[in-house]
């Protein structure tokens, strides 16, 4: 199957989730096949990879979705749309403050360690409670999602993590609406291709696909 047949059934499949079209490791021509093809949204893990293909992109909406050192923030201020790994306090404020310097309100989404997995990035659900007050308080960025990575397991296994994602994301939006300027929790970020049709059942409104459209990494 061809990038573009992929995406194109994908699509179909997905109907009103939206697709993020996961683009590590791939190549400008192929990246510009999908987005010929209806793929609207790119994800890419890192800041520098990125950089070096990004002028050769078709338009189209980019989103941040790998771990983001605070050295790296600048840079992604200057080039996301939006940024969904927001992972830590510490990045959020980083974030806010690169965004101020380029006069750029910065939409994120807040990562979740869902799985509770000491080698995975993300808030822990306590840590997400305690700092969502400090986060409402950043005047430059505007906290439109979350997204998790379940821990690594059979799609059915994964079930019971986007189940608890999803009602971490609905109390949380129920917490900050209308309470919060810069908070509106729209879209739950998870699912990708091993996973993505049992995500949309748990509540996903948005599943980031690469390997499925473009086939195996090699890395
Ligand atoms: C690579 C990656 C994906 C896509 O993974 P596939 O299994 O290739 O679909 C999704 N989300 C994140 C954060 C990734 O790093």
């Amino acid at each position: 199957m061809s990038v573009t047949e992929n995406i194109t059934s994908i699509l179909n499949e997905l109907g009103n989730t939206k697709l993020i079209c996961v683009t590590k490791t791939v190549d400008p021509d192929r990246i510009n096949e999908a987005i010929k093809a209806g793929a609207a949204i790119i994800g890419e893990n890192r800041v520098q990879e990125f950089e070096e293909k990004s002028d050769r992109l078709l338009p189209c909406e980019k989103h941040m979705i790998g771990h983001l050192q605070t050295n790296k923030v600048k840079k992604a201020v200057e080039n996301f749309d939006v940024i969904q790994s927001v992972d830590s306090l510490k990045v959020a404020l980083e974030i806010d403050k690169r965004a101020e310097d380029a006069g750029k309100v910065q939409e994120i989404y807040l990562q979740v360690n869902i799985g509770d997995e000491s080698q995975k990035s993300g808030f822990e659900l306590d840590e997400i409670r305690q700092s969502i007050n400090e986060i409402a308080s950043l005047k430059n960025i505007r906290v439109t999602g979350m997204m998790c990575i379940p821990p690594y397991v059979p799609p059915e296994q994964a079930r019971p993590y986007f189940r608890k994602m999803k009602a971490l994301f609905d109390e949380l939006k129920v917490e900050t609406q209308g309470k919060f300027d810069n908070i509106d929790l729209k879209e739950l970020s998870m699912g990708m291709s091993g996973d993505y049709r049992v995500a949309i059942e748990e509540g996903a409104t948005m599943v980031r696909i690469g390997s499925a459209i473009f086939g195996e990494r090699n890395y």
